[in-house]
């Protein structure tokens, strides 16, 4: 059996994981990380240059030919190989940096996040390994990845993006750990389905895809469908036997974990504190601005006063409500590839005048988009304060359960709280809309939009704009049931 760092990575998380994948990959639950795979090979591209001119092997499927190619770079002193290549025992690896001083390596890994995880220590003495068992010198073993306080400004510095932590000492004292790792994983993953229990591997330090098959015999419903309860929590309960929700009505889990049981195995019927909620409704003033912001994030910054990963407003929906029931709707959508704060700040302000009662679904998401609005744009920054002083939660009665149905399955996100208010109303069903059905794939789309024509950029802003309209017209709805309610 063949090994790579990215096999090695699964089968030190989980060894039936690895053998899943080798033998089961049908079972696997799709988990769509296009997106991941594309920030990494942006993050890893640039970094290839960080310490100037490379000789950078191509990949190629015969990674013999990229093996050789390596071997050839490094006998004629090349010093910065990028996707240097070896073998050991079926062992393989591709090195994203490697720093060649006459012949003792500089190994580095590049990776597209903010921190250094665990995971990734692994990965790296993966690749020594290798070069340790093939007779080289391995003089260090850093990992490369993204500073979270880098600010851009001007012109992008890949000195002062990426932080380079030497982790040397411990990969070499990591090394007896990986070759019994490497003969573990290839005997369990060369019989039968490894008889592995679930456990806190199944979420850390990747959530797993075969979590669905593992749980297959579990009864229905059980502990991993109490929403709000920590995985780690509910591994420790599934580990005392805690797992029907039988179980769960007996244990002392928190009220709010063992309510979602009792009223589903109860069937009860919706919890209304009427008088609570209107005291909630009080605060909430005509005319109401429904705001709800899409945003996207770039791992490497180019926008001014931005970060890694900052989230970048690009769209925006705004339902209007008079006391006399009158509904007016606004909306924003950016131009693509261009920087979108500047233009949505203003036209926000325009849209939503001061002093107003502006409402949002899980808020403090919105009240942060303006915060960061308001320090990039002096001259908007108080009247952008003054929309954030005044803008209240709608998901409050919700997260609070004052208001609570078994049919919300434990959460309080609004695509949970809005079927079960609204169950047989198709326009409020975010399945029947035509291209854009969640916030991430929002944020993928407009990322990609620049790469359209215009006639097929006109399909996809319609999709974006009826997907974010959604958004704030559920609010008014769930907004208008409250009111409903409590007379
Ligand atoms: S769900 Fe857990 S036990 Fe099953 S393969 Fe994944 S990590 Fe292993």
């Amino acid at each position: 059996m063949n090994l790579s760092k990215s096999k090695y990575t699964r089968g030190f998380q989980c060894h039936k994981m690895l053998w899943l994948d080798i033998n089961k990959p049908e079972v696997a639950k799709v988990i769509d990380n296009e997106a991941v795979f594309e920030t990494g090979h942006e993050v890893g591209e640039l970094a290839k240059g960080l310490f100037g001119k490379y000789t950078d092997i191509e990949f190629n499927k015969d990674l013999n030919q990229m093996i050789k190619d390596t071997d050839a770079a490094i006998k004629r002193g090349d010093k910065i190989i990028t996707e240097a290549s070896f073998v050991y025992e079926n062992n393989f690896c591709s090195v994203d940096i490697l720093v060649n001083n006459n012949n003792e390596l500089e190994v580095y890994e590049v990776k597209s996040s903010t921190d250094l995880h665990d995971i990734y220590k692994e990965d790296i003495s993966y690749q020594v390994y290798i070069l340790l068992s093939l007779g080289y010198k391995v003089k260090k073993a850093s990992i490369v990845y993204l500073n979270k306080n880098y600010v851009f400004h001007d012109k992008l510095d890949i000195k002062k993006l990426f932080v380079i932590d030497d982790i040397t000492k411990y990969v070499l004292n990591n090394q007896d750990s990986i070759k019994e790792n490497i003969e573990e994983i290839i005997k369990d993953c060369s019989k039968d389905e490894p008889d592995i229990n679930i456990g806190y591997q199944c979420n850390n330090p990747y959530e797993c895809p075969y979590f669905d098959y593992c749980t297959k015999d579990l009864i229905r419903p059980n502990i991993f469908d109490i929403r709000i309860l920590p995985f780690k929590s509910k591994i420790k309960n599934y580990n005392n036997s805690i797992i029907s929700y039988e179980d769960i009505l007996k244990s002392d889990l928190n009220e709010k974990y063992i309510e979602q049981a009792k009223y589903e195995i109860k069937d009860l019927k919706p919890k209304i504190e009427k008088d609570l909620i209107k005291d909630f409704l009080t605060t909430i003033t005509y005319p109401i601005y429904f705001l709800d912001f899409e945003t996207y994030q770039e791992a490497i910054p180019k926008y001014e006063g931005t970060k890694p990963f900052e989230q970048i407003p690009f769209q925006y929906s705004l339902h209007i409500l008079y006391e006399d029931g009158k509904l007016v709707h606004k909306e924003f959508l950016a131009e693509p590839d261009i920087d979108p704060r500047l233009s949505l700040a203003k036209t926000l302000v325009e849209d939503i005048p001061k002093d107003v009662c502006s409402v949002a679904y899980n808020m403090s998401f919105e009240r942060n988009i303006i915060k960061k609005l308001a320090e990039v744009y002096p001259d908007l920054r108080e009247h952008l304060l003054n929309i954030r002083e005044n803008m209240k939660d709608l998901m409050i009665p919700f997260y609070k359960r004052w208001y609570y149905m078994k049919e919300m399955e434990g959460s309080y996100s609004i695509k949970y709280v809005l079927p079960a208010l609204f169950p047989n109303d198709p326009s409020l069903n975010y399945k029947n809309l035509p291209l854009v059905h969640k916030g991430d794939e929002a944020s993928n789309t407009y990322k990609d939009l620049g790469n359209h024509t215009k006639k097929e950029q006109e399909t996809i802003r319609h999709g974006l704009l009826v997907y974010c309209e959604l958004d704030t017209f559920a609010m008014v709805k769930i907004y208008e049931k409250l009111i409903e309610i409590i007379k």
